[in-house]
């Protein structure tokens, strides 16, 4: 047998693999007000997405718990008897809320982004991407073909020359609200703008804006005043600020119904479990009702910025809940991330590929559960151990 050992070149590929590149799993066990327990330690919590602290609200949590004392699985995906009243109670408030005419659930936020992007575009269409997208959204558009373009980071006039390249082509242009790894805020209203102009419809993903952003936390789009005929396809999370799991598509009811006919990812799948989307309602309602949660969070940010200013930390423009400090390479952001640990603060390193090579970081994403005294630790805990290896934005 001559054929090569595709186990052997599999351990072989693993054991060649850098420290610094290296990742393994570690158990963290939240325990509520931004704390997390890791080997055995209790560490200030900056690296969830739980934004507002809803995965503790004693609402959200008791909506899950007595939804699930009726059922636990749903049973189905949601085309063959798996669409629970809890699903479509949920959809038409999400729609209803947005001002959208149809929502689509799916089971996480990666799956409703190559679920949209497969069925809405072909092998002959342009999918024309900011730079620094969400993984998602780069496999969505290569899962259908599509021509993937991406364009400089917020760079509304290369996005058009793009689209200039190929004006008989149809288009997608596809861009995050808040970027994941900066923490920045793409610039909604120009990409509306030549999205209208250009007849490329707008698809942006608010994973890290709803419930963060925007009138009622409506999102990012919301805020900048556009609706849905200027975002056309608009995607949400519920495992980020919501505090539980899930996501979904707002959308016109053709493109619903393009995504239930072509959507594999929504086909054949499991739908989500009842209670979940009981909690995401529940989410919801305290979300609508949460300019107390974002006042705090803002004032947060306000506290760790100018505290991070006076300290002479280099922060990057982000006026978000995400505040990263460039390190630079893999060793020293790992380094930091340890240092940070012993001084009280979970923060893990963000390494390439997740971010472009020679940016790693620390990402500190900071939530409505800090208080105003964890702030001031978390910022003396940085200050010790970054400020001779940070580097400026
Ligand atoms: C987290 C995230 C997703 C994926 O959402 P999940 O529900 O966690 O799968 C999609 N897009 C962006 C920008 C994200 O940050």
């Amino acid at each position: 047998m001559t054929r090569p050992s595709l186990l052997d070149a599999i351990a072989a590929a693993q054991a060649a693999l850098p420290a610094e590149s290296r990742r393994s799993l570690r158990i963290a066990r939240p325990i509520g007000g931004a704390r997390v327990v890791i080997e055995g330690r209790e560490l200030i919590d900056v690296a969830s997405n739980d934004y507002l602290g809803l995965a503790f609200d004693p609402g959200v949590r008791a909506a899950l718990a007595d939804a699930a004392r009726d059922q636990a699985g749903a049973r189905a995906s949601h085309l063959l008897g798996g669409h629970h009243p809890e699903h479509a109670a949920l959809e038409a408030e999400l729609a209803a809320w947005l001002g959208y005419p149809r929502v689509l659930l799916f089971s996480t936020g990666y799956m409703a982004a190559i679920g949209a992007l497969s069925a809405l575009l072909s092998r002959f269409d342009l999918a024309l991407q900011d730079r620094l997208n969400h993984a998602c959204l780069l496999d969505g558009a290569r899962l259908a073909g599509a021509k993937l373009r991406r364009y400089a980071h917020g760079d509304v006039s290369a996005a058009a020359a793009a689209l200039g390249r190929e004006p008989d082509r149809r288009a997608l242009l596809i861009t995050d609200s808040v970027f994941s790894m900066d923490g920045d805020i793409a610039p909604l209203c120009e990409l509306a703008e030549l999205a209208r102009a250009e007849n490329a419809p707008l698809m942006v993903d608010e994973a890290h804006a709803i419930g963060v952003l925007g009138p009622q936390g409506r999102g990012a789009c919301a805020a900048a005043g556009l609706r849905a005929e200027h975002v056309p396809v608009l995607m949400l999370t519920f495992g980020k600020a919501f505090g539980v799991s899930g996501a979904a598509i707002a959308c016109s009811a053709a493109i619903a119904d393009a995504l239930l006919h072509g959507a594999r990812s929504f086909i054949y799948t499991t739908a989500l479990p009842p209670a979940i989307a009981a909690a995401i309602r529940a989410a919801m309602r305290r979300i609508i009702a949460g300019d107390d949660l974002r006042a705090h969070l803002a004032d947060r940010i306000a506290q760790f910025r100018a505290g991070a200013t006076e300290l002479g930390l280099p922060l990057l423009p982000s006026t978000t809940a995400i505040q990263p400090f460039m390190l630079g390479d893999s060793r020293a952001a790992l380094d930091a991330s340890r240092r940070l640990a012993e001084r009280g603060v979970y923060c893990p390193a963000i390494r390439p590929p997740t971010v472009p090579h020679g940016q790693a970081r620390l990402r500190l994403s900071l939530s409505a559960a800090l208080c105003e005294s964890d702030v001031e630790q978390l910022l003396a805990a940085l200050a010790a151990t970054l400020k001779t290896d940070i580097r400026g934005p």
